[in-house]
């Protein structure tokens, strides 16, 4: 997952990898903070096994939700490049 090259580079998601030092080791999501990658750690255990693969890191309780959710990546990115909202 590699941002555009005229992201502005102050933008808080988009920090360099080498600034993102905590790896999930599930999903390899990256993370600046060890509280970030904790919290997204908890998304992997319990009640919600479905995780979309698409980078976003959601996770969702029944299959179906996930399939509908990444039915939106996909409309998205196909219709609006620049789109920062993903329907749930
Ligand atoms: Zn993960
Ligand atoms: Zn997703």
């Amino acid at each position: 997952m590699m941002p555009p090259d005229n992201y502005p580079a102050s933008h808080p998601s988009y920090a360099p990898l080498e600034d993102r030092p905590f790896i999930c080791d599930l999903c390899s999501l990256a993370f600046q903070r060890q509280h970030d990658l904790k919290r997204h750690r908890d998304t992997h255990k319990g009640e919600k096994p479905h995780m979309c693969n698409g980078g976003c890191g959601k996770t969702f309780t029944r299959k179906d939700a996930l399939k509908r959710h990444q039915v939106g990546h996909t409309i998205l990115s196909t219709f609006r490049p620049a789109a920062d909202k993903f329907p749930e």
